[in-house]
């Protein structure tokens, strides 16, 4: 017979959840030693993981998977635009002003942290001298450039407001889209992805080609042209017509890397 402490009707409160993420923790390292496994959750020097630091995590897969690594992340993408709507429904207690644990605050300043690592990203790829491809080019260069370089993962009270400010300037914040093989230097005006009047993010998900914010470099040009590669594999052992789909998502994958090619030039030249 199930036991449980837990009160078997009515909404789950805070407490009940923070006591279910340690009884989660509790379970996955009892699992991991009966199977045997080498892996388990170590104890957290910070105290309990809780509700507050829980959405830090929820908050680092919508920043950072954009378009469902994992298979949460779909819905992650999607619970981005839901709360990018900021609109008055109060879902996930939408008053920013009230705490740096609102989930907005949390996933303002995992983005901003993001977007940092994406434009230190660029600009290693231009020190490595690399090609640039994309109309939205010189913006991503310029912007890569001007960053703020955000220290350290304590979120201070600063951190957060610096964080939604940075995120407020439209057109110079960069998302690493790793799915569509591209940095997206998001300007909304320019969106094919149809981000709502106000958001300060694209829809990742939703990416679609063509776009005038798309931002390629030769290591992009190089993954896409792997990835078109295995498509091709893998397309051999399926059926038809499923095959001949796969094939003509390869070519285009082909396509796109030999647009790079043609167009992509050094960073002194985008200046
Ligand atoms: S469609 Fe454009 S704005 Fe949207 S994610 Fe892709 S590149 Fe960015």
């Amino acid at each position: 017979m199930i036991t449980t402490r837990y009160a078997p009707y009515g909404a789950l409160k805070n407490n009940t959840l923070n006591e279910r993420v340690e009884d989660f923790v509790a379970w996955v390292n009892r699992e991991a030693e009966a199977q045997g496994l080498p892996h388990h959750i170590p104890k957290d020097p910070h105290g309990p993981i809780g509700l507050a630091r829980f959405r830090r995590t929820l908050a680092w897969h919508i920043a950072r998977q954009p378009g469902g690594l994992i298979a949460l992340a779909i819905q992650y993408g999607h619970l981005r635009t839901v709360l990018d709507a900021r609109t008055s429904s109060g879902y996930a207690s939408r008053s920013r002003s009230r705490s740096r644990h609102r989930i907005h605050s949390v996933l303002d300043v995992e983005t901003a942290l993001a977007a940092a690592d994406t434009a230190a990203r660029l600009r290693d790829r231009v020190a490595a001298d690399e090609n640039i491809s994309g109309s939205a080019a010189r913006r991503a260069l310029t912007a890569a450039a001007q960053v703020p370089r955000f220290k350290g993962r304590i979120v201070s009270n600063t951190f957060v407001r610096k964080a939604s400010a940075f995120l407020a300037r439209n057109g110079v914040v960069l998302f690493d889209n790793p799915d569509a093989f591209l940095i997206c230097a998001f300007k909304r005006e320019n969106a094919l992805c149809e981000p709502d009047p106000d958001a300060n993010a694209p829809r990742q998900y939703d990416c679609r080609p063509g776009c005038g914010n798309a931002v390629r470099t030769d290591t992009h040009a190089r993954l896409l042209r792997e990835r078109a590669g295995e498509i091709y594999q893998l397309s051999a052992h399926a059926p038809e017509p499923v095959g001949k789909r796969m094939r003509a998502n390869a070519d285009r994958l082909r396509e796109t890397t030999e647009t790079h090619d043609a167009t992509a030039h050094r960073a002194e030249a985008w200046a």
